[in-house]
């Protein structure tokens, strides 16, 4: 059943589709159902959903928000928002300017924008006429004392337009993903103790900050945790409209007809350049799908051990690659239908690219995983593992390579480690092919397995032959390999269909 309500205008249908009658986050399957429906059907109501069910209600039930709070964020009565990011400086997350100031005579918090860089920037929100919650991030203070940063929950707008104290200024209008972008500043917001999400913190009656946490440091990372519940919706979503994309193109490609000067009036499917594009983005949609599909449960779990962070923030950026990669090349294969935002391609392609920077920026999630891993954090390069086929053997002899390239030498400077940072990108690339490879094998059937593995592998030929990993017959035999394997795709376009079918496309 498809549970996207379809015949509603745009604001009513977002409307229902806000609301439910538990968390969805209990959910699993009825959220999955319900973010690929409207992923795929209006990627800007999609965007709106990750925000609400994932972003702001997954961090108000995981971070101990009250029981109205949440009975009103999951009734719908509040649109969810998650105001993070800051206008000022790259990487803000990591160093939040937004100040809440504890107040002990009123057990308040005054919610400030201190300086111009630390308004809320981009601030994405449904339509006018939506009242919001916002998940908002800032500087914890009491006395003078700063306490890292912490989650509040700020009413910032009702039916009418902004709250007191809030101002919620418009972003020009974009092309790509076009929703309700905004640039938020506070001003002296009062902020009462219960819409603190403290997570086990409290503070005391004469103004004692207690933190059952090592230290501000630690409290900063378990405040950003909660961006692995949007990622569970980034990866469901992106993959799903992976798979709408590659199944549009492929569908056009059998009906399109082409005129040859060899082959005479031919559809565009049976020339090799269309099956390679469209075959190898089948194989890129499936493996974002497998991929997703299996950190769901992960991703939407509460308390989630600390150790699986990192994986997960990689899956994200995988998923987002995958499906980036099968949604230009279905639109690549489908000339001006790839553009006109009625074909629907180029929706899907601003939703694989917002979600780049969106959700975490994708390089800085791959810079701080290969920081920790060069450290040796929860990590070891990966042995030869005795049964493994032959490309998780090249694969982890490549991530095993580049790691070593990676540490050898370094010396904990900053220009040691910047002049090692597009090493360390390609390093975390490599482990995450490899991941992929592992993770995927014996899912996808063997023809569409190898297809993806060979392109991972024809996109480093260099470096595998100056490796000796490969010899030079291997790598010029690469581009056969692959033709091969898309005739014999060809010649049975119903698996296709039932692939894409069976994945819920
Ligand atoms: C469509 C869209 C909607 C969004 N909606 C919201 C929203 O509703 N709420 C919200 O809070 N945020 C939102 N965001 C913001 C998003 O979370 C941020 O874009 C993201 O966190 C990246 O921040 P930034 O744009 O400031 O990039 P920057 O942090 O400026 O990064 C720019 C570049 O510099 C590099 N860089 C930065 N720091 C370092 C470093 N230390 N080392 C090496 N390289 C570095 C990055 O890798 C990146 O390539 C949205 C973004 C988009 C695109």
């Amino acid at each position: 059943m498809n549970p996207w309500p379809t015949g509603e205008p745009p604001e009513a249908r977002l409307r229902v589709a806000l609301a439910a009658d538990r968390p969805l986050l209990h959910d699993h399957p009825r959220l999955r159902a319900l973010l690929e429906s409207s992923a795929v059907a209006d990627p800007g109501e999609f965007f709106l959903l990750f925000l609400h069910h994932c972003m702001a209600t997954g961090a108000a039930l995981d971070q101990g928000a009250a029981g109205e709070d949440v009975a009103d964020l999951v009734s719908g009565r509040w649109a969810g928002a998650a105001l993070l990011a800051e206008l000022g400086h790259a990487n803000s997350n990591s160093r939040t300017h937004t100040e809440a100031v504890f107040d002990p005579a009123t057990r308040e918090f005054v919610l400030s924008t201190p300086v111009p860089g630390a308004a809320k920037y981009p601030a994405t929100f449904g339509p006018a006429g939506f009242a919001t919650l916002a998940v908002v991030s800032a500087r914890l203070l009491t006395g003078g004392a700063e306490h890292g940063t912490a989650l509040f929950l700020v009413p910032v707008r009702d039916e009418r337009g902004p709250c007191p104290g809030v101002s919620i200024e418009p972003c020009p209008p974009t092309a790509l993903l076009p929703l309700d972008y905004t640039t938020v500043r506070f001003d002296g917001v009062r902020v009462p103790y219960r819409r603190w999400l403290r997570d086990g913190a409290s503070i005391t009656p004469d103004g004692e900050f207690h933190d059952p946490l090592a230290d501000a440091g630690a409290r900063g990372r378990r405040t950003m945790s909660m961006g692995r519940f949007g990622w569970g919706a980034i990866t469901v979503g992106l993959a799903a409209v992976a798979r709408a994309a590659v199944s549009l193109a492929l569908e056009r490609a059998g009906r399109r007809r082409t005129l040859d000067r060899l082959a005479g009036e031919i559809p565009a499917i049976d020339h090799l350049n269309q099956q390679r594009l469209l075959f190898g983005a089948l194989a890129s949609a499936l493996a974002a799908t497998t991929l997703a599909r299996r950190e769901t449960g992960r991703y939407w779990s509460f308390g989630a051990p600390p150790g699986v962070h990192r994986e997960l923030g990689l899956t994200k950026v995988a998923v987002t690659a995958l499906a980036d990669r099968a949604v230009n090349r279905a639109r690549s294969a489908s000339g001006t239908a790839g553009f006109f935002s009625e074909h629907r391609l180029i929706g899907y392609q601003g939703l694989t690219l917002a979600f780049q920077s969106a959700g975490g920026d994708n390089r800085l999630i791959g810079l701080d995983a290969a920081w920790t891993m060069a450290a040796g954090q929860d990590y070891t390069p990966p042995a030869d593992a005795p049964g493994a086929d032959e490309w998780v053997t090249l694969f982890r002899h490549r991530e095993r390579l580049l790691h070593e390239e990676l540490t050898a030498g370094l010396d904990g400077s900053f220009d040691t480690w910047n002049a090692r940072s597009e090493l360390a990108l390609r390093f975390v690339s490599a482990h995450s092919a490899r991941r992929t490879a592992e993770v995927v094998s014996g899912e996808l059937p063997s023809d569409l397995y190898e297809l993806h593995c060979l392109e991972e592998v024809e996109a480093h030929a260099g470096w595998f032959l100056a490796r000796g990993l490969l010899t030079a017959e291997q790598v010029l035999g690469l581009p056969e390999r692959i033709n091969a394997i898309c005739r014999r795709l060809h010649r049975d376009p119903t698996t296709l269909e039932h692939l894409l079918a069976g994945s819920g496309s």
